[in-house]
């Protein structure tokens, strides 16, 4: 993959925040993470348990970050921990970054009538939705002069993508929650959106079933008629981070090349994507 360019500028400079959910350097959350430095941020970065570590310290050490630690989001001592840190090394934060979310492999295959359990639910609820909520209250009791927050979403929160079943389900709760504490935080100069991105190529798209399908089908149906670049999505966080979001909250912003606009797609590349002469 060749190395991704960002603009660099001082649009965050002297701005501090955490981002969660750096698992790799395929991250939504890596690239954000170089967009925010390459525009002046000092970042937090959080990793999920040992395995992970090995791969996020050097990135996150790559960009001079001084706070790394473990966290688990559905673990409140860990988040304990982990804001307690931020509380004691800066005192306050500007922004925070929440691309997290999980849904166990067998809730993302096959029909979502059938494979949709008790269990499942919860634990995609929990870590996708709810943590955002836990982490944005933890945020803000230290964004006394105002902040900005983001959360990754997707499509499949508004309109059924195969597959994606209980994540739809979770997205819809989060983009909710993104209102909700978008109304809260409001009053206090803390502005609260979601980036909902088009299909990458990550670990967590990974786990989904029909990968393959979705990214031709997306390529053919997109208004660009290709796939989405994580420089949009970093770009995009920038631009809700920065202050050049001045005024936007509680907002779901499409980043997909406009396949959410797109009612049916052309004749020619959607026939070329199904294979069909
Ligand atoms: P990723 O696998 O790189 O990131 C997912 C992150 O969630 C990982 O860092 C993982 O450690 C973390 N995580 C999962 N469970 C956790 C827990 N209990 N505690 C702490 N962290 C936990 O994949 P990504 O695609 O960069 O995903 C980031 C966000 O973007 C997710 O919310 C995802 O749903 C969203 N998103 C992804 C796509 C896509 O196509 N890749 C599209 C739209 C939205």
């Amino acid at each position: 993959m060749a190395k991704r360019e960002y603009p660099s500028g001082n649009l965050m400079a002297g701005k501090r925040g955490l981002i969660m959910g750096v698992a790799n350097k395929n991250s939504i959350a890596w690239a954000i993470a170089e967009q925010l430095a390459a525009q002046g941020a000092e970042i937090a970065f959080t990793y999920q348990g040992e395995a992970m570590e090995r791969r996020v310290r050097p990135l996150a050490e790559s960009l001079g970050a001084k706070i790394i630690m473990s966290c688990d989001v559905t673990d409140d001592a860990s988040m304990d921990a982990l804001f307690g840190a931020i509380k004691e090394e800066w005192g306050e934060m500007d922004f925070l970054v929440h691309s997290v979310a999980f849904a166990g492999r067998d809730q993302l295959a096959g029909s979502f009538i059938d494979q949709t359990t008790r269990e499942g639910f919860k634990t995609a609820l929990d870590i996708s939705a709810y943590s955002f909520v836990d982490a944005a209250r933890r945020s803000a009791a230290m964004m006394s002069e105002g902040g900005s927050m983001v959360t990754m979403t997707y499509l499949g929160s508004e309109r059924v993508v195969p597959n994606y079943n209980v994540m739809g389900v979770a997205k819809a709760a989060l983009e909710a929650c993104t209102r909700y504490l978008a109304a809260d935080l409001g009053p206090r100069g803390i502005r609260v959106n979601a980036i909902s991105a088009g299909p990458i190529k990550t670990l967590a798209a990974a786990g989904i079933g029909s990968g393959r399908h979705m990214f031709r089908f997306n390529k053919a149906t997109a208004a660009m008629q290709e796939n989405t670049d994580l420089e949009g999505v970093a770009g995009a966080a920038l631009y809700l981070l920065s202050s050049l979001g001045t005024s936007c909250t509680g907002e779901t912003h499409h980043v997909d090349g406009g396949f959410h606009a797109i009612a049916m797609p052309q004749e020619g590349p959607l026939k070329a994507s199904l294979g069909i002469d």
